[in-house]
């Protein structure tokens, strides 16, 4: 199995990316971004509590995240491999994804990290509030808060992976296509 964590601050490419690499290496999409705004949508408990941190570009509870995706995971138990997509965003998060795969006998294989300059990824995260009407993606001072968040409490989530040498950094500048081929060169690599 091909477990790939792909990292990267808010505006990084990670969603876009995913999108080509599942297709690519026929693997799973769990994105705990898209999954939540699919609660918040559908108006469930979850969702509801998940708004308000959500609203504020702070990170949802650890508890509410880990549960989520443990049900995903086991609801796609014949999967190829997943693509994690904005989890883990805590060491706790990473802690508890590693226990869930290992009773699965399936570890991460790699942490794949997209490398951008700020000024681009607020660039790209207003274009994509334009785009796509994203509440969190409009607002100059929550990405300013998304980005800080980012920085503060999901940076260490990188040891987490580099200390089982298990991180690669990618250079996330440049054409979608351009950074498809260096994350596939990447993955090729490990075979
Ligand atoms: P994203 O689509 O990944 O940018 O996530 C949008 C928002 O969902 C974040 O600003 C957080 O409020 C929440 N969120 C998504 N993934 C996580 C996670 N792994 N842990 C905590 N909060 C999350």
């Amino acid at each position: 199995m091909l477990n790939i964590v792909l990292f990267g601050p808010p505006g990084a490419g990670k969603g876009t990316q995913a999108v080509k690499l599942l297709e690519k290496y026929q693997l799973v999409h769990l994105s705990t971004g898209d999954i939540l705004r699919s609660e918040l949508k559908a108006q469930t408990e979850l969702g509801k509590e998940a708004r308000n941190f959500m609203d504020k570009g702070e990170l949802v509870p650890d508890k509410v995240v880990i549960g989520m995706i443990e049900g995903k995971i086991d609801s796609n138990s014949k999967a190829n491999g997943f693509i994690f997509d904005g989890f883990p965003r805590t060491n706790a998060q990473a802690k508890a994804l590693d226990e869930m795969l290992s009773k699965k006998g399936t570890p991460i294989t790699i942490m794949l990290a997209l490398e951008v300059e700020k000024s681009e990824l607020v660039k790209r995260l207003l274009l994509r509030g334009k785009e796509s009407g994203r509440a969190d993606d409009q607002d100059p001072l929550i990405i300013e808060n998304r980005i800080k968040v980012y920085n503060n409490e999901t940076t260490p989530v990188k040891d987490f992976y580099a200390s089982k040498g298990k991180f690669k950094g990618i250079l996330g500048m440049g054409t979608v296509e351009d950074i498809f081929d260096r994350l596939c060169e990447a993955i090729d690599d490990l075979k």
